[in-house]
């Protein structure tokens, strides 16, 4: 592995560790030529299977950009959508398989997204569970409210 740094082609691992969830390795490197240390961080790929059959690398940077236009105009800033994507991508490694479902991710979303704010959660729930009428927005309403 390169150094970032300086570029130097050859790092040496100087510690490695299994983080608490046991869902990734941290190793803490360092640069024999610069002698700066830097770290990496090796999981497992997670992917995605789309309903077109194809797959791709999960992006929690897809899955801020799918929530976003549920946020407009709500008390919602970029952190809290940053924390959004961590949040999803740590539900869907915690179940362990490395290649889930698109509609997986979409479930995985609403339960952060209605922690952090009903109302987005309500719009992006309308849209990925189709709602057709307002029984099924009453239905949403009455679970958030049961739930408080
Ligand atoms: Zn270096």
């Amino acid at each position: 592995m390169y150094c970032p740094f300086c570029q130097n082609p050859d790092t040496k691992v100087i510690d490695t560790r299994i983080s608490d969830d046991g869902h990734s390795i941290r190793r803490r490197r360092e640069c024999p030529k610069c002698g700066r240390r830097f770290s990496t961080v090796e999981t497992a790929t997670l992917l995605v299977r789309k309903r077109s059959g194809n797959v791709e690398q999960f992006d929690r940077n897809k899955v801020v950009a799918g929530v976003r236009k549920a946020c407009q105009g709500r008390p919602i800033n970029e952190d809290d959508l940053k924390q959004l994507g961590q949040k999803v991508e740590e539900s869907l490694r915690a179940q362990g398989i490395a290649e889930v479902p698109s509609e997986q991710v979409g479930k995985a979303i609403l339960k952060p997204l209605r922690e952090l704010d009903e109302v987005a959660y309500l719009r992006f729930a309308s849209v990925y569970q189709n709602f057709e009428d307002l029984n099924d927005f009453q239905r949403a309403i009455d679970d958030l409210r049961e739930a408080e």
